[in-house]
This record gives C-alpha cells, structure tokens and sequence, in this order.
C-alpha cells in the first residue's frame, strides 16, 4: 500500500513523508508534477497527496490526467489557497479532499485513513471493446484473440481511446493524455499514431470524425 506525495517544497514533503511512514505507510516522493503524474499511474500507488503549485506540469493539471487516467485513485489536495471557490474547483476537478496550509499531520492521516477505507473500485486493468483487449499492468494487447504488438506510445493511445468508448477525442484532447501538454513535436503526431493502430486494429476500429476528432468504434 504505498502513499505518493507530489509537493516540491522538501519541507512540507519530508513532514508527510515522516508522518506516513510513522503511521505503517509506504511513502514515494515527487517534486514535479510531470513526474508525479507518471509515478501515479503504477498500480501499487494507493493514494495520491497532491500539491497544487508544482514544477512541471500544474497539479490542476495532474487531477485531471489522474482522473482519466485512473478514476477510482483517491487524490487529496493541498492547497495554499484558502478561497472557497477554489476548493470547490478542486473538488469539482475530481479532488476526493483537500486541506488548507497550513495544515496538522493528524488532519491530514485522518484523511488518508478515511479515503483508503471508502470502497472504490479499483481502475480496472483489463479494458475491452469490440473485440480489442488491453492489459494496462502486463501491457498486452489482442484484437479477436490474437496477440498485437504494439509501441508504448501506441498502447497509451489506444488506452485512452478504450477509457472513452464512442466518444470523440480532439487531437488536443489525445495530445494532452497521451504526449502532455507541453509537446512540442510536429503537429501531426496524432495522425501519424492513428494510422499506426489503424494497420495494426483493422482500418473500421477509430473512426475520424470531421472536424472534431477520433473515436474508437465497434465493429
Ligand atoms: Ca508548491
């Protein structure tokens, strides 16, 4: 059961962190949000502690991914911003909690404690559609029974598209899930990925829709 802390000011982090560990957890730290995003998508991360200024990439942005990436993953915000209505954008951005700095340790385990005993259902590891089946831990993928190979960035593509069955992505929206925002690589690098999985699925499996994006349809 590990704990993932993402906050770059090594004062609060080594608080939490000494905190948890003395509480029985086991606890990873991240200082970047960009890196904190990737380590929070291993299966063993139980719960995410997050920071909302962060280098790399916004903790805003790092709920957001998260809750697409892995929606049943409880995430409790730290906050140096005590507005209401920003706690209530949190909160709406698919924060399980938050708390205001500063803020006491026991506040903060009495949360952890409350959101690991909650059921959620766990973000499942094996997404199928139509035939097309993705095992996000072994990273296997088959279409019909038969055993695809596909690079990483293909898989995380298709990921995402199985995550949001018939429903249009932009390329902004798989721009932003599958390479982040701050890609800077040519602009038709959706394109050329679509087409890859297109060889590889059978070319009825993503659909283009004009004008507005992809989805991932049934034959
Ligand atoms: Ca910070």
């Amino acid at each position: 059961m590990a704990i993932l802390v993402i906050e770059d000011e090594p004062g609060i982090a080594d608080f939490v962190r000494r905190g948890l560990e003395a509480a029985g957890f086991s606890v990873e730290v991240e200082s970047d949000g960009q890196l904190g995003l990737e380590a929070a998508q291993r299966t063993d991360v139980q719960l995410v502690v997050l920071d909302l200024g962060l280098p790399g990439l916004p903790g805003e942005e790092v709920l957001t991914r998260l809750r697409t990436l892995r929606p049943a993953l409880p995430v409790i915000v730290l906050t140096a911003k005590a507005a209401v209505s920003d706690r209530v954008a949190n909160l709406d951005a698919g924060a399980d909690d938050y708390l205001v700095k500063p803020f006491s340790f026991s506040e903060l385990l009495a949360r952890v404690r409350a959101r690991l005993r909650s059921p959620a259902q766990p973000s499942s590891v094996v997404l199928e559609a139509g035939g097309i089946r993705l095992d996000v831990r072994t990273r296997e993928a088959t279409v019909s029974g038969q055993s695809v190979r596909l690079s990483s960035r293909e898989f995380s593509l298709l990921e995402v598209l199985l995550r949001h069955p018939g429903q249009v992505l932009s390329q902004t929206q798989l721009l932003d899930l599958v390479w982040g925002y701050d890609f800077e690589g040519a602009s038709n690098v959706v394109e050329t990925y679509v087409r890859h999985l297109r060889r590889k699925l059978g070319p009825e499996r993503i659909e283009t829709v004009r004008r507005a994006g992809y989805r991932l349809v049934s034959p």
